[in-house]
């Protein structure tokens, strides 16, 4: 199939990668002159659409997915896909649904959880919106970048999948830092507190296969300087997210507010940007 790819960075490059070695023609754009080997360089993001039936983009926010919209969707045909992998806030992956049907073209919104890693292993997790007959046409593609595929419903759904996933993720994060200061505290260690509560039912994914605190649990970004992983900055974008999404539809969310202005504090004042969110254990830490 012939695939157009706009935004090649870390999460773009490897996926797009994947497609060309599952034999897909690939072509692919990025603002910031990247392409991976075995892409094709379209050069502008409208030649990019041009080149495909189906358009995957993989952009850093709502405004980027907005621009990157106006330019592909002249370009493409009636009938063709357009694949939005990007986590962006609910309106513009709406906004971008509104544009395609206006084009007679379908939108599927499929942001994704599994990080770096997940996309050069292939192993994402994909959470979608839009049609049925429009989710069909993409899922093959999506088997060959994801390991689980889950259709969430009407587009704009695999959006809202994503940020309550990481609403929960962050807070989650966050208490179990919190647990490890608190343990430390009580001369609590930390193996034995891995060890009680992974098989307790305080266990976590945070906790049992993302462990914030180094040389405890399995290998994890904390025991690599808390080089990301998925970084603290991501994490706050996601957390911002939800609580534009929470607002919008006047949802009660207290303790997601709460995680995103953590994780802005340690962000935006104590330096833990570029940083993988477990990091989050250093406000805890006793110094
Ligand atoms: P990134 O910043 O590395 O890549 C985005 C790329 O888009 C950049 O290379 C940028 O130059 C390009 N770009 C921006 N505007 C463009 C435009 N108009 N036309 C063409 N290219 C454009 O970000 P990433 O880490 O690859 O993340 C991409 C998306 O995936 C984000 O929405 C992010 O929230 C989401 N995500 C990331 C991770 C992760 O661990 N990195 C995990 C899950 C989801």
């Amino acid at each position: 199939m012939k695939i157009g790819f706009v935004g090649l960075g870390n999460m773009g490059n490897p996926m797009a990668q994947n497609l060309c070695r599952a034999g897909h023609e690939v072509a692919g754009f990025d603002i910031a002159a990247v392409c991976p080997d075995g892409v094709t360089d379209a050069g502008s993001s409208a030649a990019a659409a041009r080149h495909g039936q189906i358009v995957i983009t993989m952009l850093p926010d709502g405004n980027s997915l907005r621009n990157a919209v106006s330019e592909i969707m002249p370009e493409m045909s009636a009938g063709n896909v357009l694949l939005d992998c990007s986590t962006v806030d609910i309106a513009s992956a709406k906004a971008a649904a509104d544009e395609a049907s206006a084009a007679f073209v379908h939108f599927v919104d499929a942001p994704v959880s599994g990080g770096v890693s997940g996309a050069e292993a292939g192993t994402l997790t994909f959470m979608a919106g839009g049609t049925q007959e429009a989710f069909d046409l993409v899922l093959p593609l999506l088997k060959i970048m994801g390991g689980r595929v889950v259709h969430c419903g009407s587009a704009g759904s695999g959006q809202a999948a994503k940020i309550c996933n990481n609403m929960i993720l962050g807070a989650t994060m966050i208490v179990t830092c919190e647990a490890f200061g608190l343990a430390d505290r009580l001369g609590l260690s930390r193996d034995k507190m891995f060890e009680v509560v992974s098989t307790s039912s305080g266990f976590s994914w945070s906790l049992n296969k993302y462990c914030p605190a180094p040389n405890v649990g399995p290998n994890s970004p904390s025991d690599n300087d808390y080089m990301p992983g998925f970084a603290s900055d991501l994490m706050l974008k996601d957390l911002r997210l939800s609580q534009e999404a929470a607002t919008s539809c006047d949802a009660d969310t207290p303790i997601g507010r709460h995680a995103m202005e953590i994780f802005r504090t340690f962000v935006e004042e104590e330096n833990g940007s570029g940083l993988d969110f477990s990091a989050i254990i250093k406000k805890f830490e006793t110094p």
